[in-house]
């Protein structure tokens, strides 16, 4: 079976009206930071959201939420 890699993005909230355009291209073309996954490389974007503003409170949260919908979303349904 062939890994997936499941990512979250978060960004800076002073572009909190952004709506992705430019991270998900560079996601789908593999570029800037999104390089160290290979092209052929099976990767699924499970959360976007900005940092809450400074200090940026969110960053501390946002990851946990992001890895409890992984699990709502794709590991519960295939446990009920
Ligand atoms: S903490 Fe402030 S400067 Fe840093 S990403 Fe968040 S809003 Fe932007």
């Amino acid at each position: 079976m062939k890994k997936k890699t499941k990512i979250g993005i978060i960004i800076c909230d002073r572009y909190r009206n952004c709506a992705g355009g430019k991270c998900f291209r560079a996601l789908q073309n593999r570029e800037g930071a999104f390089d160290i996954y290979a092209k052929d490389e099976d990767v699924e974007l499970v959360g976007y959201t900005s940092c809450g503003g400074c200090p940026g409170g969110n960053i501390e949260y946002a990851p946990e939420e992001m890895k409890k919908m992984v699990l709502r979303l794709f590991i519960l349904p295939l446990v009920l």
